[in-house]
């Protein structure tokens, strides 16, 4: 069985976000206030979670990538990882993370099967990474959670920029220099919306074309095919050398058309797009006798309400009150 939504798109990519709390403030995500995080009690448990996860595999979901908030924050997220590789279906495990806790997790996190992960890595210079994660000594902890990673051979190890003007646009070559130098796929994200400072306009996006015109003269690019037409990363490798870099380009290169996703909030939220109006409360049903048929039936409907884009680009764009780290990226 394979859900589709009424545009004729598969749905077979689940984001999970297993939690709102994060240890960092990124200024292109979260507010410097740490205080309006959900109750413990409105989060899904891991049983909750898994669940859900087992409804949509059995719909026909093939890939689930964990996230937050920051997902190693939260405690029985290693045994939440093992239980997922269980569930046959599933093809492609993943993790994001801000690996601020890589470090000291790496090593189990790889015991619990084949994982992707992707780590976010905002600047290449300890001081302003501090300023655009809010947070101090985070780029030390954060390479080092790279090592890790990679030392407990995690494969692929990728490394996610969101490039903010003003902020980091001068190291888009020192990136593509790391992804050479670290064999690394690296991975700059435009900006989008969804920041909880709303501090997001059209000026502080550095867009795709942009980026591979800044590298190209340097670091001379080849573009790889895409593997699927839902990929979301534009794909380049070096003519001369190791590493790959990707380009996540929602805003210039909108890729809707092509969208797999549905998204699971921590507090059992559905999010049929990142930038949805409108959301669909599976919490509820679970926690109300709802039958693993009363929730495929739920989830088939939902599947079908999926917006056809962002309309980032339209004049009268709405943001979702819902931030990034209440989201899950
Ligand atoms: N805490 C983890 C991390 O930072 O990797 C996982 C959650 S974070 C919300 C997931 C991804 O969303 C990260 O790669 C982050 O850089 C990205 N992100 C956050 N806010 C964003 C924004 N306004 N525009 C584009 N990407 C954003
Ligand atoms: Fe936290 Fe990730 Fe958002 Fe940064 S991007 S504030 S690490 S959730």
């Amino acid at each position: 069985m394979m859900l589709q939504d009424k545009f004729g798109r598969d749905i077979h990519d689940l984001r999970i976000s297993v939690t709102d709390r994060c240890n960092f403030s990124c200024v292109y995500c979260k507010s410097a206030d740490p205080k309006n995080y959900f109750p413990h009690r409105d989060l899904l448990t891991w049983d909750e979670f898994l669940r859900v996860a087992r409804v949509l595999a059995d719909l026909g979901i093939r890939k689930v990538r964990v996230t937050g908030g920051e997902p190693l924050l939260r405690d029985g997220i290693l045994d939440f990882m093992a239980c997922l590789h269980r569930i046959p279906t599933l093809e492609d495990i993943a993790i994001t993370t801000n690996g601020y806790l890589l470090p000291e997790m790496a090593k189990d996190l790889a015991a619990t099967g084949p994982l992707r992960v992707t780590v976010s890595l905002d600047s290449t210079d300890p001081a302003k990474f501090a300023r655009i994660t809010r947070t101090p000594r985070s780029f030390e902890k954060v390479m080092a959670g790279v090592d890790a990673a990679l030392a407990a051979g995690l494969k692929p190890v990728k490394v996610n920029i969101v490039l903010v003007r003003g902020f980091n646009e001068d190291e888009i070559v020192d990136f593509a220099r790391l992804a050479r130098r670290r064999d690394l796929v690296v991975r700059f994200i435009e900006f989008m919306p969804l920041d909880a400072d709303h501090a997001w306009n059209r000026d502080l996006v550095v867009t795709a074309k942009e980026i591979v015109k800044t590298i190209n003269p340097v670091f001379p690019l080849v573009e790889i095919p895409r593997r699927s037409p839902s990929e979301t990363a534009l794909r380049y490798k070096f003519a001369d050398g190791q590493g790959e870099l990707g380009i996540i380009a929602p805003v210039s290169i909108p890729f809707c058309g092509q969208c797999s996703r549905l998204r699971l909030t921590a507090d059992g939220k559905i999010r049929t797009c990142l930038f949805s109006l409108r959301e669909h409360d599976v919490r509820h049903l679970v926690r109300n006798g709802a039958t693993d048929l009363d929730l495929a039936q739920f989830f088939t409907r939902v599947v079908h309400l999926k917006e056809p884009g962002h309309r980032i680009n339209e004049t009268d764009f709405v943001q979702p009150k819902r931030t990034m780290v209440y989201i899950g990226g």
